[in-house]
């Protein structure tokens, strides 16, 4: 296209309009090219450089080149002249389709910031030299702040200021965590930390800091922000300038994790920040979203950028703002200086979209009804009186001039735009609780405005009410045929999600009439207007005027101004619906349990209210005192308690005692049930805890018990006590068998007691978490799990499988579920044995007495017929890997080992294929023992060389399969060949089971060096221990990704046997195993001529042979509503948001999966259900279902008492290695270290006497004693530890274990077992009740080590015996059958079993240390001589963590670090 005739002045600013927007979307981009490549330049004095675009927005004139001439023609402009004087830009006040309300070009205050179409990209440096910009706090109220100049740099929001007392404490802002971290600093600091120049954020900026989305919070930002414009008048003109952009520093784009690879096939889904997408469109057209990616993008770019005007809203900071039975964002709409008409820009912004303002402005006879009928959850009218409402309001349309909307929130049902238009043109909003009823304050704005909100009677919720009265907006609650408004609203009780809301249509739609049609209605004090007029006047609302006109009655004189002189306001003029209704009859009011349920945020109130009257129906409707204002309406002791309970939510809790010393056994008033009406001077808290315990009926309360750290040294023994008790409240589990309660071993939560909302989750800073192992083996007299054959009965709303903590109801015909409260029929078979085909016992069926239960699955749950279980061994044939004795020790051990690979039914296949840099394919007839080899050499394209035979009936072909391993040895014996094609002899594999699916063994070893997935040798001393290491970490090669999650879809799974003697790449590799649930075994340098080694490997793949496996599994985890299952961690892939695709399952594989608490908690208890849908290694399709449930707590003190120290420890150790991979290992550390400093700092300001002063003490609840010393044992293990020494295949090898041992195997990998033998008690080494019995385990420090004595150290993966150099002769001769000390030779060895009964006892503890864990793990033995090799014995000692190791801390030092920086935390 050509210009045909020199651009007009719009067109150019068209052209510059999109090529700033272009500029200020990439200003990321531009500003790593301005600040960070160039920032070298700019030191020099060199300056110049950028040549891109000039200051008018152009190339320099000599850089243009024909295109750009083609498109702007010979045209030049001065910077302040292309966007012209702004006059055209200005639009008439109010008018105009979008962006009304941005009516003036500068803004409130003194950004520097232009407008948009004005900035350049140069303008974003900014070089402050030593005038580093000081943040200067503009409203603050707790949770929701406007700041100026906050520095973003390197992972911390800093706030520069010496005037620190100007400004909250930073917990009232915003609360930290790793991903946004708020710091205050001095200008000192922050020149030496930040520098002198760096890029500038323009505009304003706004931040949602909540780690959970909510609908309040545009509004909330809204509002704080608009405090800075008291001058917003009523036509919604503004001089705020538009917010630029909305940071979410902790959603992604999308909800499920970043694909790693190209997976076209998954649709993704957008993550929910709590506002509809398009509603930022439309209201919002300025304002650009940006998520957790974007965010990460600035701080990954390590240049200062300050953050000219930011908006932060945090609801987990508005706690320390808000009252007792307010939502927790109802602080924003404290921040002083706020316009009456606040909101009004952006509800014209949006009515402006959707035309219904100005011309097309609506009668005020609109009403909009906003159903939900179809949902199948949550609350709803009966089906009669919705269709009855519908009748009633189109009969108001035909006859009486309404207009009537009737919309849907479900998305799917009626689109956002159809339903925003509608209510943006209402002036009358009803609905149900709960139905998205907030989208009223886009109501047309008269007088009348109302919004009605339907509850099922004897429960409120205030969140609606706050954001209308916020807005200017009258508010109804209605219950059946009454109505509350004013100040006689009901009292906080939230409804349970499928509780009948009835209603009396006829009173409602008079309630409709009454309001719509009284034009004197006085309206809401926000619209300041009139509320009090002096007799003689009214005021009528003008709507071609938009605003009164008053109206002296008895002379008809009419005037603009409110008259003066008003007096009092009659006392009855609140209520709106027929009062006549009042006092009728009314529902009894449910008292016990139920009342207990609503713990929420505001739960203190509500349970002193309930605990004082919950069974007086009457109470609940007693509107409030007169006067009082404030919704004290609850009199007498309930009032009292609510006081209470509102100051404990600031106060420190009352089992504080001031000077009580730690350690000892505090607050007994929490184990009994105080009697209500005589308590005094306790607090709220405690108040509320017995309100929930009475609730709950008796529940059990978990006690805290503080101990100081600094004198509590680790115990080894605290680690083999069970987690902290699960505290169900009675009549929880409807089944006495102790099978009906999980071991934790199968399923386990990081904290015993789940809190109810997310904020109290957030402030107590130990993370909520899942650990599961499903597929557990069976603990010796564990009772098999029972196999239920006959029904499956699952919850028809949310799919939950029936168990032990559902309750039967409507006389056992139907059960209620413990997740969504649905009420289910009771399948018909269920009574019904089937077996003796007579009625059966239903208390005697194995899912209502056993938490983890198995299903016969019927053929729908099967996508096709269960599949046989296949096997394909590829074994490397290279030298390397004959030489090393690897190919013979695996033939040998695979023939040892064919009877035990599962094959109950004959149906198991297997195929071998070997490789170097071809692959030999072996055709096995049946019935014979020919084998016929077949060579590929064509690697690059890899085909089957003859599809028949290649993969074989283990039974069938078993005589040629024997015969076949018997020989390969042979075979290859001579095979100078170096080199492997792992990757096509894997894709070569994958074929031969298509389509079938299986398990793949592949045994290598070399670094793979020919086609698909060959890698390079990337180990660089040089980089160890630098921050690049974490690279070494990663794949290297896309293929190992790509072709593991094709693996994964194909039912693949890949075991990885690793033996190289150099580098590997096990990082590469082991991503194989990770996708699609495999496992990887690493035996470095790999030699068969020590038996040790081959008795190693020959054990771990014997026993992953025999191990059965369970094939194409899919799992699920669910769980109550209110918690979402929002991370994984493990082996596996996330195959869509929830689903996790395992192709064949390993036992005793851990997976770790991090919760968000959603909504508030308002059950007393949770359920969380592990669902695994799976093919048996015998054909059956079964469903291994697992369920616990926890107890819900809004008592912090019982979240800490609750909390699992070894669940804490798994997932840790899993998010550790997950950030070295995606950060950096210091990072990883970091993360650890940081976690466990917050967790100190919130025990000690909420927990403890110090509060938030510095304390000598460092305290910690006693059941996480052992958290600090795991911590430290997670920060030196070889996987994650600061050194520069450790190889990389090692520290792959080791990540591997992190993220995929059970908790049984993992704590000693990071915490050894440590045993003094040669003082050990006479009993142990000998056999006893439960096995053989073990010494007592010593805290892990060199200062037990004795020069005499013998001691045995292990992780589960290896084992040290250390001999101290002055050992007795006679123990040396005892143990070691050798005359003394001198000869005794250190390394790998195998302990000769001698005939005395030390040496048995020591063999017997070896083997008992060898067996006693689940795993196929086979520990190696080094004997271990106090001065024998330095590395050897470094590497043993190195298991003594307590010990100071180089730069590792010991114990102490950590533990001082600890409260260090739990003292200096800047609260
Ligand atoms: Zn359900």
């Amino acid at each position: 296209m050509r210009w045909t005739s020199p651009p007009t002045r719009r067109e150019i600013s068209l052209i510059i309009f999109s090529l700033t927007v272009f500029a200020l979307s990439y200003n990321i981009d531009t500003s790593i090219r301005l600040v960070g490549l160039n920032k070298l330049q700019n030191r020099l004095g060199l300056g110049g450089g950028r040549t891109t675009i000039g200051p008018d927005g152009r190339r320099p004139l000599g850089a243009r080149d024909s295109l750009e001439k083609m498109i702007y023609g010979d045209w030049a402009w001065d910077a302040e002249e292309i966007a012209g004087d702004g006059v055209e830009r200005s639009q008439v006040k109010g008018v105009g389709r979008h962006g009304a309300m941005w009516v003036d070009k500068r803004e409130v205050g003194s950004l520097t910031s232009p407008s948009l179409g004005e900035s350049t990209v140069d303008q974003a440096f900014w070089r402050w030299g030593n005038d580093i910009p000081r943040a200067i706090l503009r409203k603050h109220v707790p949770g929701y702040t406007v700041i100026d100049n906050v520095i973003l740099f390197n992972g911390s929001m800093n706030i520069v200021t010496d005037e620190n007392d100007l400004f909250p404490p930073l917990q009232h802002m915003v609360l930290s965590t790793d991903l946004n971290v708020w710091k205050t600093i001095t200008p000192q600091q922050a020149r030496e930390r930040i520098g002198s120049f760096g890029g500038r954020i323009r505009g304003v900026t706004w931040m949602a800091a909540d780690s959970s989305p909510h609908n309040s919070t545009l509004f909330a930002l809204w509002r704080t922000y608009s405090a800075l414009d008291s001058g917003i008048d009523a036509d919604g003109a503004t001089k705020l300038a538009p917010p630029r952009r909305l940071i979410y520093p902790y959603y992604g784009f999308f909800t499920d994790p970043n694909p790693e690879h190209a997976d076209v096939t998954t649709r993704r889904q957008r993550v929910v920040n709590g506002i509809h997408p398009q509603l930022v469109k439309a209201a919002f057209p300025f304002m650009t979203v940006m998520y957790y990616e974007d965010w990460e993008d600035y701080h990954a770019m390590q240049v200062p950028f300050v953050i000219e005007r930011l908006v932060v809203a945090d609801r987990s900071a508005a706690q320390y703002g808000v009252k007792a039975q307010e939502p927790i964002y109802a602080s924003a709409f404290k921040v002083d200086g706020a316009s009456d008409y606040w909101w009004e820009p952006i509800r014209r912004s949006l009515a402006t979209y959707f035309e219904a303002y100005g011309k097309d402005a609506p009668t005020t006879k609109v009403v909009t009804y906003v159903q939900r009928q179809t949902h199948t959850h949550g609350l709803r009218l009966s089906d009669k009186d919705h269709l009855a409402l519908v009748d009633a309001l189109h009969k108001l349309e035909r006859d009486h001039g309404y207009e009537v909307h009737i919309v849907s929130n479900i998305d799917e049902e009626m689109s956002w735009t159809e339903r925003m238009r509608a209510i943006a043109r209402s002036s009358m909003m009803i609905g149900v609780h709960d139905s998205d009823l907030v989208d009223s304050m886009y109501m047309q704005r008269t007088p009348h405005t109302t919004l009605l909100e339907f509850f099922p009677p004897q429960t409120f919720a205030r969140e609606q009410e706050v954001v209308a009265s916020s807005v200017g907006i009258r508010y109804i609650a209605w219950w059946n045929d009454q109505s509350f408004s004013g100040d006689k609203l009901p009292a906080v009780a939230h409804p349970q999600d499928d509780e009948a809301v009835p209603i009396d249509v006829s009173a409602v739609i008079s309630a409709i009439r009454q309001t719509v049609s009284h034009q004197t209605y006085l309206p809401s004090p926000a619209m300041a207007s009139p509320s009090q007029l002096p007799p003689g006047w009214i005021a009528e609302w003008n709507e071609a005027n938009q605003r009164y006109l008053f109206i002296e009655t008895a002379s008809g004189h009419t005037q603009w101004e409110e008259p003066a002189a008003p007096i009092a306001a009659p006392a009855d003029m609140a209520p709106v619906a027929p009062s006549t209704h009042g006092g009728g009859k009314r529902r009894q009011y449910a008292a016990g349990q139920t009342q207990a349920y609503y713990a929420g945020d505001n739960a203190s109130a509500d349970s002193g209210y309930y605990a004082g009257g919950a069974n007086d129906a009457n109470l609940i409707n007693q509107p409030a005192a007169a006067g009082g204002g404030q919704q004290l309406f609850t009199p007498g002791l309930a009032g009292e308690n609510q006081f209470q309970a509102q100051q404990g939510g600031q106060q420190q809790p009352a089992y504080y005692q001031p000077d009580a010393g730690y350690g000892q056994q505090q607050q007994p008033q929490q184990q009994q049930q105080p009697a209500y009406g005589g308590q005094s001077g306790v607090d709220g808290l405690t108040n509320q805890f017995s309100a929930m315990g009475m609730g709950g009926g008796g529940q059990k309360q978990f006690q805290l018990n503080t101990i100081n750290m600094l004198t509590t040294p680790p115990e080894p023994m605290e680690l083999h006590r069970p987690p902290p008790e699960i505290r169900l409240p009675p009549g929880s589990c409807i089944s006495p068998a102790p099978t009906a309660v999980a071991d934790p071993s199968y399923q386990r939560l990081t904290l015993n007691a789940v809190p109810t909302t997310s904020s109290l989750l957030n402030k107590a800073k130990i993370p909520l978490a899942l650990v599961i192992t499903p597929y557990r083996t069976l603990d010796e007299g564990d009772e098999p799990i029972p196999l239920v054959t006959d029904v499956i009965a699952r919850c028809r709303r949310c799919r939950m499988y029936i168990n032990p903590y559902v309750q039967f109801i409507d006389g056992g015909n139907r059960w209620r579920c413990c997740m969504c409260n649905m009420s289910n029929e009771v399948p018909q078979m269920f009574d019904w044995d089937q077996a003796r085909n007579q009625p059966g016992d239903r208390w005697q069926r194995a899912e209502l007495n056993h938490s983890v239960v198995e299903f016969v699955a019927p053929t729908e749950y099967m996508v096709r017929a269960p599949q046989p279980a296949v096997y394909i061994f590829l074994i490397d044939v290279s030298h390397a890997a004959v030489q090393s004795g690897m190919v013979a020790t695996a033939t040998r051990a695979l023939l040892e080992n064919l009877d035990r690979i599962p094959d109950e039914g004959n149906i198991t296949k297997v195929g071998i294929i070997c490789y170097d840099v071809s692959l030999y394919f072996f055709s096995m007839a049946p019935g014979s023992t020919d084998s016929t080899m077949l060579v590929v050499s064509d690697i690059d394209d890899v085909f089957l060389p003859k599809p028949a035979d290649l993969l074989v009936n283990l039974s069938e072909a078993r005589p040629a399969f024997e015969a076949l391993l018997g020989r390969i040895g042979d075979m290859f014996q001579e095979n100078s060949i170096i080199g492997s094609a792992l990757g096509p002899a894997l894709q070569a594999g994958s074929k031969l089971m298509a389509p079938i699916g299986g398990k793949i063994l592949a045994l290598s070893s070399s670094l793979p060096s020919v086609g698909e997935g060959s890698l390079k040798n990337r180990e660089d001393p040089k980089i160890l221990g630098t921050s690049k290491e974490s690279s070494l970490l990663q794949a290297a090669n896309s293929f190992y990704k790509t072709f593991a999650i094709d693996c994964s879809r194909a039912q693949v799974t890949v075991d990885m046997f690793l033996f190289s003697s150099g580098y590997q790449d096990v990082a590469s590799l082991a991503n194989l195993p990770h996708y699609t649930t495999g496992q990887t075994y690493y035996y470095p340098a790999f030699n068969a001529a020590r038996s040790e080694d081959a008795i190693k490997f020959a054990h771990e793949f014997g026993e992953v042979m025999a191990m059965p496996i369970m094939l194409e599994c899919i799992t699920r985890v669910r769980a109550s509503r209110g918690l979402r299952m929002a991370s994984f961690h493990g082996n596996f892939f996330v195959r869509s948001t929830d689903l996790l695709a395992m192709p064949t399952v390993p036992e005793n594989q851990s997976y770790a999966i991090e919760i968000d608490i959603e909504d508030t908690l308002t059950t007393p208890f949770v359920v969380i259900q592990s669902g695994m849908l799976h093919t048996t290694c015998f054909g059956e399709r079964r469903l291994r279902v697992i369920t616990t449930a926890y107890p819900t707590t809004s008592n912090l003190s019982e979240v800490f008492a609750s909390a699992d120290q070894i669940a804490i420890t798994t997932l840790l150790a899993n998010k550790a290695v997950e950030r070295s991979l995606s950060y950096k290992l210091e990072d990883a550390r970091d993360y650890v270290f940081k976690k466990l400093v917050e967790i100190f700092v919130t025990y000690k300001s909420s927990m403890t006497a110090a509060g938030a002063g510095a304390s000598a003490q460092l305290a910690l609840a006693e059941n996480l004693k052992m958290l600090p010393v795991l911590v430290l044992g997670i920060l030196k293990n070889v996987g994650i530890r600061q050194s520069a020494q450790i190889p990389p295949d090692i520290r792959a090898y080791s990540q591997a274990l992190l993220t995929s041992l059970p908790s049984q195997l993992l704590i000693p990998y990071l915490y050894p077992s440590f045993y003094a033998l040669h003082t050990m008690p006479p009993e142990a080494g000998t056999v006893g009740e439960k096995g053989v019995i073990m010494p007592p385990p010593l805290p892990l420090t060199s200062e037990r080590l004795e020069r005499h004595g013998l001691f045995l150290i292990e992780d589960g993966q290896t084992i040290f015996l250390y001999v101290g150099r002055d050992a007795v002769p006679q123990l040396i001769m005892d143990v070691f059958d050798l005359p003394n000390y001198e000869v005794l030779r250190g390394g790998k060895t195998t302990l000769p079993v001698l005939d005395n009964p030390f040496s048995q006892r020591v063999n017997a503890i070896i083997q008992k240390t060898r067996e006693m864990r689940r795993g196929v793990y086979y520990p190696h033995l080094y004997i271990v001589k106090e001065d024998g090799e330095p590395p050897l014995r470094l590497w043993a000692l190195s298991a003594l963590i307590q010990d100071r190791a180089d730069v590792l801390p010991s114990y102490q030092q950590f533990i001082s670090s600890v409260k260090e920086k739990v003292n200096g935390v800047g609260y």
